[in-house]
């Protein structure tokens, strides 16, 4: 099965020009430049013609939000694509790994940024419309003088091992025979280690000691920050919580690996490069 090798949605080239984007004039004038490039995104799914990136000449709304400006001095902007046909997920296009790594990362820089939006056109703290502000860094409620900024959700994800063997769990929504590396959001007043052992000890009845940070990854469904650790176990005996999982064990060495190369006896296997947990199990069987 050819698929990328590739951790996605990382490598984003374009400068956001954040000290910039506040200028309307500026933002204009880019917005009416002839080689500026509009990608129109439905939820997490996008153009895509004879296997390209398909970009329009103009927005697809009333707002659309500065994604950044290109090597080449062109401005990338995104708005919400009105038809629902013909269009491709950003997962699908991560697995195919067709894009160019680039423009997967773009895409999901958009997919977050719109996503929020479509969700915050309402005042959080008074209830009335808000206006975008910023070129899409901002939305500002005029009533009550609050500004609401774009939101990213930070997620630990960890590989958790006890001398040869790792921690892995899988959950019932998942396909048959895949696991992986136990994750959950963070919480209000949680550092990164306190979050990963409380989401592990919850999940699994493990104690993690000493952990380490690995790789994080932008993850934009629709706007997480995945923070990739690798943890060493303070004791083995494994307690799920089924509202959490369905079930997780550890795993040897050598099953990792052909879980991971698609060739375990019992069709077990683990997620694919595109995902952050991949490269977390390869790195601990490193
Ligand atoms: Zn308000």
């Amino acid at each position: 099965m050819p698929h990328s090798s590739v951790l996605a949605y990382l490598g984003n080239p374009l400068d956001r020009c954040a000290n910039q984007r506040s200028d309307e004039a500026w933002l204009t004038s880019l917005l009416h430049q002839p080689t500026t490039r509009h990608i129109h995104m439905s939820g997490d799914k996008t153009f895509i013609r004879d296997g390209n990136l398909q970009t329009f000449e103009s927005a697809s709304a009333p707002e659309c939000v500065l994604l950044g400006v290109d090597a080449d001095g062109s401005g990338w902007f995104a708005s919400p694509a009105q038809a629902d046909d013909n269009l491709m997920d950003l997962r699908s296009l991560a697995v195919a790994g067709t894009l160019p790594q680039s423009e997967l990362a773009i895409l999901a820089q958009a997919r977050s940024l719109l996503h929020w939006h479509e969700r915050h056109g309402f005042c959080a703290n008074c209830g009335v419309k808000t206006e975008m502000r910023d070129a899409g860094y901002r939305r500002h409620c005029a009533a009550c003088a609050t500004d609401h900024f774009p939101r990213t959700d930070p997620v630990i994800i960890i590989a958790v091992r006890h001398e040869s063997r790792m921690l892995l769990g899988r959950q019932s929504a998942w396909p048959d025979g895949m696991y992986s590396t136990l994750a959950g959001f963070m919480e209000p007043g949680e550092t990164i280690e306190e979050a990963a052992r409380r989401e592990v000890f919850e999940e699994s009845g493990i104690r993690v000691g000493e952990i380490q940070f690995h790789a994080n990854q932008p993850w934009p469904f629709p706007s997480s920050l995945m923070i990739g650790l690798v943890g060493e176990a303070l004791s083995d005996d494994i307690v799920v919580d089924p509202k959490e999982l369905e079930t997780a064990r550890w795993f040897e060495r050598d099953e990792v690996q052909s879980m991971l190369d698609r060739t375990h006896p019992q069709g077990l296997n683990a997620p694919l490069p595109l995902a952050i947990a991949h490269h977390l199990i390869r790195a601990c069987l490193d």
